[in-house]
């Protein structure tokens, strides 16, 4: 048997991220993503990287007794079982910050295209109504005010933007008080969920997906929003119902949509948003950016090699301590 160890990851990346695990063990990648194959590649892997897709619960990591890591490129890992990690003696690890530029800019984007109807515009050209493009009338961004939902690192970026380069009015919520620097960069100021929803032309969401954030923008919160507010959600689909958002379009009680996440994904083929002329969607694509790739790639590739190498991470999820302590209680 290989003494090398062995890295089995479920998705691809940027090459000097593969080129980091190679270099440090034999990298595997999954062929497929069914149960059945999946718990037969892992069973001999000590290392597993994931991307978005895959369930990583205590089963699949009772069927790898060699497990040491589980590498998140990216930065939301809500689909990681972290308890059952934890008392398995399995380090976590995830890669924040590699991407906050690209998912801010791209929330810039989405609260640019919708305030000038640049899907309806797109979609008027593309079937040669050109002088429809008097009937879309949009709005500068310069002076409105943005609510923003979770004020950490995307969050505060996003809020950055809009304050330098807009202007904009940012409010924020967030359960945890930052360091007042991070308000000022913003112009921001901490108000309660309701006031946000209540204040706001711009709502945007940057929230980790758990059970404090689980359809947070319900029908109740929808209700609350000004009949002129565009909601933007780049962080996780289940965080919005989005069967209400529809029908609140329907009923012009919400201006517009826009999103890079979707409560199943991939989205089923009657999603009641996809198709519809007034949001505009993207397909979790956010932080696709060659720099942003190339930071998740390389960061987690790092962390990883890391805890083989038996190092502490740099982007721990849970307790490197307490993960120790466990791997030492194991035998492991
Ligand atoms: P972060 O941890 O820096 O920020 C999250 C913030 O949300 C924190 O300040 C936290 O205190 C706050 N928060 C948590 N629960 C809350 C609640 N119930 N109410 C209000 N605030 C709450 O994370 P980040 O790097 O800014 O990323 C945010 C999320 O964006 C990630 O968890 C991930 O799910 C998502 N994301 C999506 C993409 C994409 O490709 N679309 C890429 C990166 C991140």
């Amino acid at each position: 048997m290989s003494q090398r160890p062995i890295i089995l990851s479920l998705t691809n990346m940027a090459e000097s991220g593969l080129v980091m695990l190679s270099d440090a063990g034999e990298l595997r990648m999954a062929s497929s993503l069914k149960p059945e194959v999946l718990y037969r590649e892992i069973a001999d892997a000590d290392a597993l990287v994931i991307r978005t897709a895959g369930t990583i619960d205590g089963a699949l990591m009772d069927a790898a007794p060699r497990l040491r890591v589980i590498g998140r490129h990216g930065v939301g890992y809500d689909q990681v079982d972290v308890p059952a990690a934890t008392v398995r003696g399995i380090q976590v690890v995830y890669t924040p910050g590699a991407n906050t530029e690209a998912v801010a800019a791209h929330t810039i984007a989405f609260m640019i295209g919708l305030s000038k109807h640049f899907p309806q515009q797109m979609a008027s050209l593309l079937a040669g109504r050109y002088n429809d493009r008097t009937k879309y009338v949009g709005r500068d961004l310069t002076g409105r005010t943005l609510g923003i939902i979770g004020f950490g690192r995307i969050g505060k970026r996003v809020g950055e933007i809009a304050r330098v380069a807009f202007g904009m009015n940012v409010l924020y919520t967030d359960i945890v008080a930052p360091p007042p620097e991070a308000e000022k960069k913003a112009g921001a100021r901490r108000v309660e969920l309701d006031e946000l929803l209540m204040a706001s032309e711009y709502v945007t969401l940057h929230v980790p997906l758990d059970e404090s954030t689980r359809r947070l923008i319900d029908r109740a919160a929808l209700s609350r929003m000004r009949p002129d507010a565009a909601l933007i959600n780049t962080c996780r689909g289940p965080v919005v119902d989005e069967q209400a958002v529809a029908e609140a379009l329907d009923v012009h009680r919400l201006w517009g949509y826009a999103a890079d996440v979707y409560d199943v994904e991939p989205p089923p083929a009657d999603h009641p948003l996809i198709g519809r002329p007034d949001v505009m969607l993207t397909p979790h694509s956010a932080a696709q950016t060659v720099e942003s790739l190339r930071n998740m790639a390389e960061g987690i590739a790092e962390d990883v090699v890391g805890v083989l190498n038996g190092k502490a991470p740099r982007n721990p999820v849970n307790d490197p301590a307490e993960v120790a302590a466990i791997r030492r209680r194991l035998g492991k």
